[in-house]
C-alpha cells in the first residue's frame, strides 16, 4: 500500500516539477508572454543561484562546494527538493508583481486645466536617443517613443530606465516597411513581435502603435485590435531638412493645447538641440505628456486612430 502511495506521489511531484521547469523557459520556448520586468534567461539563472543559495545550509549540498559540477548535477539536485523550487519560484513572481505595481503606482501629477502637448520621438531607440533622454530627464519632462523593433533588444536597458522615468515606449513595427505593401503575415509579425521585445524589455506592453510613415491600412486594423493608432497634428519634418532652425519654427507660435508633436530621436540636430524645444514648450506653459496621459486629459481624435470600441 505505502508502495502505491509513494509512487503516486513521485508522479505528482514530477507533473509539478515539469510545470515549473517549463514556467522557467525562455519566451521562445513557452510561446508565452512573460509578463516581467526582466529577461527570462536571466531570471533563470538568478533562481538556480537562489535555490543553490538555500541549499548551503543543508548538509546534503557540501557537493556544492566541489567547483566543477555541471548544470546537470545543479538541476538533478535542485529537483531533488521540490518545495525549494516551489517557494523560491513563488518568492520571485511575488517580487515581479510588487515590481509591476509599483510601476502603476507612479502616477505623475497633471493639471487638466493647464495647456499641454505630446513629444512624440520616431525610429529609435539609437545612440542618438541617450541625448534626448537626458535632456527630458534635466528638465523633469517626458515624452513617448515610438521604437523599431529591431533595434530595441541592443538598447533593453535605456527603454527600461525611459520607462521607469515616466516616458511611454510605442511600437513603430520592426523594421520600419510601408506596411501597405507587405502581406497581412508580415504586418502581423512586424507588429507582434515589436510588442514582445518591448514587453521583455520594459514589462510593459505598448498601448500605441504607430506605424511607418502614418501609413495605416485594412491588416494593421485587424492586428492592432482594441489599441490604438498614434497619429501626430504637428509635423516638424525633422528627418527631411534636418534643420533644427526649420524643426523650431515649425514649432514656435504654431503649438496648441492637446497638440501631438512629430520628431524623430534617429535626427542628429533634433537629438543634439533638443532642450530647446522642451525649455520653449514649459516656458510657454505646456505640460509634457505621453500619448496615454493626452488621450485621457483631451479630445484626441483627429490625432488617434481608435478602429475597435474599447
Ligand atoms: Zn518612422
Amino acid at each position: 500500500m505505502m508502495r502505491i502511495k509513494g509512487g503516486y506521489l513521485r508522479i505528482v511531484v514530477a507533473g509539478i516539477m515539469l510545470l515549473l521547469v517549463f514556467s522557467m523557459l525562455p519566451i521562445e520556448a513557452q510561446g508565452l508572454g512573460f509578463q516581467g520586468n526582466r529577461d527570462p534567461m536571466r531570471l533563470e539563472t538568478e533562481f538556480v543561484e537562489r535555490a543553490l543559495h538555500r541549499l548551503r545550509p543543508m548538509k546534503d549540498s557540501l557537493s556544492l562546494e566541489i567547483p566543477w559540477i555541471s548544470q546537470k548535477q545543479i538541476n538533478r539536485m535542485l529537483l531533488n527538493h521540490p518545495r525549494l523550487i516551489i517557494s523560491v519560484h513563488r518568492e520571485m513572481l511575488e517580487e515581479e508583481r510588487l515590481y509591476q505595481e509599483s510601476l502603476k503606482h507612479r502616477e505623475r501629477i497633471i493639471d487638466p486645466n493647464k495647456p499641454m502637448v505630446a513629444l512624440t520621438f520616431d525610429d529609435g531607440p539609437r545612440p542618438t536617443t541617450d541625448r534626448v533622454f537626458a535632456a527630458l530627464k534635466k528638465h523633469n519632462a517626458v515624452a513617448t517613443f515610438f521604437v523599431i523593433g529591431m533595434y530595441v533588444h541592443g538598447r533593453r536597458d535605456l527603454l527600461k530606465q525611459m520607462v521607469e522615468a515616466g516616458n511611454e515606449i510605442g511600437n513603430h513595427s520592426w523594421s520600419h516597411l510601408n506596411l501597405r505593401e507587405i502581406t497581412f503575415q508580415e504586418v502581423e509579425s512586424q507588429i507582434i513581435r515589436t510588442d514582445e521585445a518591448i514587453l521583455r524589455a520594459t514589462g510593459v506592453r505598448p498601448a500605441f502603435v504607430r506605424p511607418p510613415m502614418g501609413m495605416l491600412d485594412g491588416a494593421l486594423k485587424t492586428v492592432v485590435g482594441q489599441r490604438q493608432i498614434a497619429m501626430w497634428n504637428l509635423d516638424t519634418l525633422d528627418w527631411k531638412h534636418k534643420d533644427w532652425q526649420k524643426t523650431m519654427a515649425s514649432v514656435v507660435g504654431h503649438v496648441r493645447d492637446g497638440d501631438v508633436i512629430l520628431v524623430h530621436d534617429l535626427v542628429e540636430s533634433t537629438a543634439t538641440n533638443i532642450e530647446e524645444m522642451i525649455v520653449y514648450l514649459i516656458g510657454e506653459g505646456y505640460q509634457l505628456v505621453t500619448m496615454s496621459e493626452l488621450v485621457k486629459y483631451r479630445n484626441v481624435t483627429s490625432k488617434v486612430v481608435r478602429f475597435a470600441r474599447p
